[in-house]
């Protein structure tokens, strides 16, 4: 079941209109988030980040905070989902072809819900592999990274170019070389014991999940610095890391053909300290479920 604008349809029944500027120009946000055992994991927080980029792009959620965590539970529970992966997207909606976003008077809101597939063991035993692409990650004053927009071709275009050397992520620099992010996902490494990534103002999504992990840094006594690198600082390093809502903590093992080799013990506490922020979480909001 999807969740269309004010109701639960079936899949068959959630249809867009071609006049979407969401599909004509891309006109939108999305958050995605990940349910664990039947309560979705910093719902408060996604959901803020989701207004923040409404904001950036001048749209109006026609709902509350309040009204979409409860659609987010709504389409859970319809789909019986206790480990899922959901997606809210609203775009600017239908309306005559032209950029104006005054054309469209009604948002359109859609909210999925997929069961979890794990990832691979391997990914998590062994590392996977990223590549440095030459796709710039989008200018912060041109279309800032910090909105989470249906606008995905700078990120596409880069997971082609890492599709083609065989990696699983692309790591992109910003338009001054700095490095920045993943496609889909924030970098950390290890240096001399200490826990690096890059600063928000490179222009980056300020991720949860990234935010969650320098927390738990921090609290393990771990020294974290957000700051600017350069490509040659990812490499020959002690460990990478990449992270996201739904792979979390996942080690790198290649950047750019240069081996890191296996996951370092830092990556693995950081993944373990985690791991216990959700069970814990899950176990404080369980009545979220009744949502
Ligand atoms: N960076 C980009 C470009 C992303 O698309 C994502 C997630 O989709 C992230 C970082 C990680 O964000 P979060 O940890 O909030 O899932």
């Amino acid at each position: 079941m999807i969740y269309l604008n004010e109701k639960l349809v079936p899949e068959h029944k959630a249809l867009v209109s071609v006049f979407d500027h969401g599909f004509l120009y891309g006109d939108g946000i999305y958050e995605t988030l990940r349910a664990y055992n039947g309560v979705v994991f910093k719902l408060d927080e996604h959901i803020e980040r989701l207004f923040r980029s409404a904001c950036m792009i001048a749209l109006e959620i026609p709902k509350t905070h309040e009204m979409l965590k409860q659609a987010v539970y709504e389409t859970l529970k319809a789909n019986s989902h206790n480990e899922a992966v959901i997606r809210i997207t609203i775009s600017r909606g239908a309306g005559p072809i032209g950029l104006d976003p005054a054309l469209c008077p009604k948002p359109t809101l859609v909210i999925m819900s997929h069961e979890f597939k794990k990832y691979p063991g391997p990914y998590y035993r062994k590392g996977v592999k990223i590549s440095v692409v030459s796709t710039r990650r989008n200018f912060r004053d041109a279309l800032n990274p910090q909105i989470k927009s249906l606008n995905f071709l700078n990120n596409i275009l880069a997971k082609i170019e890492a599709k083609d050397r065989a990696s699983y992520e692309a790591i992109m620099l910003n338009y001054r070389g700095y490095v920045a992010e993943g496609t889909i996902s924030n970098i950390f490494f290890v240096k001399d014991n200490v826990l690096c990534t890059p600063c928000i103002n490179i222009g980056i999504l300020d991720g949860i999940t990234r935010r969650i992990i320098i927390n738990a840094a921090e609290e393990m006594g771990i020294k974290v610095r957000e700051g600017y690198f350069r490509k040659h600082e990812i490499y020959r390093v002690e460990e990478v890391f990449i992270s996201n809502t739904t792979m979390e903590v996942m080690p790198v093992a290649e950047v750019d053909d240069i081996r890191t080799g296996m996951p370092g013990m830092i990556t693995k506490a950081l993944h373990k300290a985690y791991k216990k922020k959700v069970a814990e979480y899950t176990k404080e909001h369980k009545q979220d479920r009744l949502l």
